[in-house]
């Protein structure tokens, strides 16, 4: 007969293996939908605080699974990273977003910026910067049309090699953002230093400015700090217009969030266009 030791060594250890397959069946999974194409891009608005006006839409991968519905990036990215095929979503993403921008100007009648999200992982890598390059060059895009929102997370491995590559990314002429802005590491003293055209203040920092009068000191201060430097400033999760209000007296320059639009579909975003150039 078996001991209840034994069992219990059993049950833990079947555990860890459940959360191993589980992990090792999504890996396979997310192989299979890279090939059959089930990734998509869902592009959501940034507006002009002052105005209102599309300057710009952000690239947001989604994963349609046949079977378990349309799965959020905030679950599969940490484990593509994990697993490495951030590098071929990346890739995926940079190109289908690349794909697209020409068709999304001409909706638009004038230039707009298409923010794709570039992983750690992603930007470390050699031959990034060539990847950018060959990704403008097939598609004939200009290098402003594009822009790159980086973690802090970049800095983080090795931080002589990011400024490198922010470095040789800007003289490519294609923009840089530090997304998530005041949620990773130091902030302040290196953003002198920084070689990139804009901060995305993370949407933790726009949550309560309208009841927070820390939060709303807070933000006043990081925004009028960013312009000494001769950067823009764009929020996101932007929710309410009491929210856009206050961003827009702190002289915020451009906004994002559900309040303005949702991500969606880019026929969806091309509906969206014409709707709002008619109105
Ligand atoms: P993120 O880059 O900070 O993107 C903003 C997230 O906030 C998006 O979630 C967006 O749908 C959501 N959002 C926008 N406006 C609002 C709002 O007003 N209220 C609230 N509550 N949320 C809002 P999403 O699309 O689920 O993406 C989650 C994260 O996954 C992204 O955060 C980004 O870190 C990552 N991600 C998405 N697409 C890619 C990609 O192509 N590559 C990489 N490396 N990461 C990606
Ligand atoms: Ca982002
Ligand atoms: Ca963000
Ligand atoms: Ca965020």
């Amino acid at each position: 007969a078996k001991k209840a030791g034994r069992n219990t060594i059993h049950w833990y250890s079947s555990e860890i293996t459940e959360q191993m397959s589980e992990r090792v069946i999504l890996r396979r999974e997310l192989e299979k939908a890279m090939q059959k194409g089930h990734l998509a891009l869902h592009y959501q608005p940034i507006v002009d605080a002052r105005t209102s006006r599309l300057i710009g839409v952000e690239a947001l991968v989604r994963w349609n699974h046949p079977k378990r519905g349309l799965i959020s990036p905030a679950v599969f990215i940490p484990l593509a990273e994990q697993t490495g095929q951030i590098i071929s979503i990346g890739d995926w993403v940079l190109r289908e977003a690349c794909a697209n921008i020409s068709e999304i100007q001409r909706a638009a009648g004038h230039e707009l910026t298409i923010a794709v999200n570039i992983s750690p992982l992603q930007f470390a890598r050699s031959r990034f910067i060539e990847r950018i390059e060959s990704v403008l060059e097939t598609f004939h895009l200009p290098p402003k049309s594009l822009e790159l929102e980086v973690t802090e997370g970049v800095f983080l491995e090795d931080e002589a090699l990011a400024f490198e590559v922010l470095e040789s990314i800007r003289n490519l002429g294609v923009r840089v953002s530090i997304d998530d802005f005041g949620t990773g590491y130091s902030s302040l003293s290196y953003l002198r230093r920084l070689p990139v055209n804009k901060i995305k203040i993370d949407r933790s920092f726009i949550r309560e400015i309208t009841q927070n009068t820390r939060d709303k000191a807070i933000l006043g201060g990081i925004i009028e700090l960013a312009h000494h430097l001769d950067l823009q400033v764009v929020a996101e999760g932007v929710e309410t217009a009491e929210q856009a209000q206050i961003l827009q007296q702190f002289r915020c320059d451009h906004l994002q969030g559900f309040y303005f639009a949702r991500p969606m579909p880019f026929s969806e975003l091309l509906n969206y266009i014409a709707a709002a150039r008619a109105r």
